[in-house]
């Protein structure tokens, strides 16, 4: 930390999918002042941190690459965690990215300093703390890098194997143990039958039914690598996947033809995976489809229906040291307790103090819920940028579809400040008022707003998500408006 220059251009936190992808447009766009502070020994973010057994993508791989690198090398349509990592240290060596990340390091606090336009970032590593002065602050943490463990009683007494799906250790949970998953989320259902293989007994928690859809997967053949190679194929490929998945948008709109489509595809699923009459009614969801995530799996409902498996409905009451109870009064002894509970969606960007222009702090400006003007700026924080910041998530397609327009929008929005000799710039809060304002009237009236789902405050704010197709979202941040923008 100590030989580390004090100044630098930009600062960009963490290095997931969408600090590699500003780490790369930086690089692409002739800069090379940069460094990307990421408090994790490696590249990755959630891939870094979702190590569970069975973690996928779940969008099709060709549309979870950066448009500016196929990868040809997927060995399947929806790859596993570790080549996912794999296609990021390769991105990572290909565009240069290595030498400016500085791992191991979090960020603790940052203070824009509006006379000299600069942001001086405090970090702290194993050596101790230090301080860097940068013209550009970067968030790019994303929506789910914090980890939320349920507010149980008792949880903090289990003496057993307790372990959140975030925060894997792969030799934690041995064959033969008596293991309880809460949650039956996205992640739940991708750890669900590699547990069950191996568990003596396995406990699936359940609150909330969801809905499940088929995952057309496959493994893709030497052929389809070859083809892969061959940048028209590539192409035609991604535009399919990404036609295809703005179809299945529609299917979040009532009426469509498109929802009919997937609600019959998933009764058709539910139907042909599930045998027993009572699980099936136990798996039947009671909410409008896409309201929360919709799961594609095709080993999840098998596993279920496995002899030592077990589908709980009863609300968990409390933990106790050696097991779960239910509000049925039953207890069910377990040796590992995994809570894939998902992540706090709300409280963005809280482990660190970011102070703005007017001594205001970020936690300050939202402390009714996370906004930001098209997700990337927020009024009284000028030359700061995030990326997945509030209301950019998708919840029908590859998230890389929303990084990198904003990439290109964090960018743009840096030459015009150099353009102007300004020393910075800063949204408008009356255009990120009518900018929320908007959003928020479209997503009350949206399937969103019919369920309780990491998209949503307590309120019914909704925070996560972006509520229209793809390309309307990437027009929108194409070209930074100078009016929304005020420049010092
Ligand atoms: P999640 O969708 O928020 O699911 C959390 C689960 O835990 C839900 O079933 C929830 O029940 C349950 N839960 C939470 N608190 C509880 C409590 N106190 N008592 C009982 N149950 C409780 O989290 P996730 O499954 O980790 O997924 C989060 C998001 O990450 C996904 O939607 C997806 O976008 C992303 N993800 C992506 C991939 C991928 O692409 N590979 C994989 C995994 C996750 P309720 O429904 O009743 O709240």
């Amino acid at each position: 930390m100590a030989d580390a220059p004090a100044t630098t251009d930009v600062v960009v936190l963490g290095a997931g999918m969408s600090g590699l992808a500003m780490a790369i447009g930086l690089k692409r766009a002739g800069c090379d002042d940069f460094v990307v502070v990421e408090q994790s020994a490696g590249l990755g973010g959630t891939w870094w941190d979702n190590r569970y057994p069975g973690a996928h993508v779940d969008v099709p791989a060709p549309l979870y690459s950066f448009s500016f690198a196929p990868n040809p090398h997927w060995s399947r349509r929806f790859a596993a965690a570790p080549e996912i990592q794999a296609y990021m240290e390769r991105c990572a060596e290909r565009f240069g990215v290595r030498a400016h990340l500085r791992l191991g390091t979090r960020i603790v606090a940052a203070r824009f300093d509006a006379d000299a336009g600069r942001w001086a970032i405090e970090t702290a590593d194993a050596t101790g703390r230090a301080t860097l002065h940068a013209r550009f602050f970067v968030c790019s943490t994303g929506p789910l890098s914090q980890p939320r463990w349920p507010a149980i009683v008792g949880l903090a007494d289990f003496t057993g194997l307790k372990l959140h799906s975030a925060r894997w250790d792969p030799k934690a949970i041995a064959p033969g143990m008596r293991v309880g998953v809460i949650g039956t989320g996205s992640t739940a259902s991708q750890l669900v039958p590699p547990l069950a293989r191996d568990a003596q007994r396995l406990h699936v928690f359940q609150r909330t039914a969801n809905w499940v859809l088929p995952r057309l997967d496959r493994r893709y053949t030497a052929l389809d690598r070859a083809l892969a190679r061959l940048p028209p194929y590539a192409w035609l490929v991604r535009r399919f996947w990404y036609h295809f998945l703005e179809w299945t948008r529609r299917g979040f709109d009532e009426g469509t033809l498109a929802r009919k489509n997937m609600l019959h595809l998933a009764e058709r699923h539910l139907r042909t995976q599930v045998s027993d009459e009572a699980l099936r009614a136990k798996l039947r969801p009671n909410y409008p489809l896409g309201c929360k995530r919709i799961i594609y799996s095709n080993d999840f409902y098998p596993a279920l229906g496995r002899p030592n498996v077990e589908l709980v409905t009863d609300a968990v009451e409390r933990v106790t040291p050696a097991g779960i109870v239910t509000a049925d009064g039953r207890e069910r002894p377990l040796d590992a307790l995994v809570c894939a509970t998902g992540f706090d969606t709300v409280h963005l960007l809280s482990s660190l103090e970011i102070t703005g222009r007017d001594g205001r702090t970020l936690r300050e400006a939202w402390a009714d819920g996370p906004r930001a003007y098209r997700g990337v700026a927020v009024a009284g924080f000028p030359n700061l940028f995030l990326l997945l910041g509030p209301n950019t998530g998708t919840g029908h397609t590859s998230t890389l579809l929303y990084i990198e327009p904003q990439v290109r929008h964090a960018i743009a929005c840096m030459r015009a400040l150099r353009e102007r000799g300004a020393r910075w710039l800063d949204v408008r809060a009356d255009a990120m008022a009518a900018y929320d304002a908007a959003l928020q009237a479209r997503l009350a009236h949206s399937v969103w707003s019919a369920c309780r789902s990491w998209y949503r405050m307590e309120g019914g704010r909704i925070v996560a998500l972006w509520p229209g197709f793809t390309r309307e979202y990437v027009r929108s941040l194409a070209r930074p408006d100078p009016r929304d923008y005020e420049f010092a």
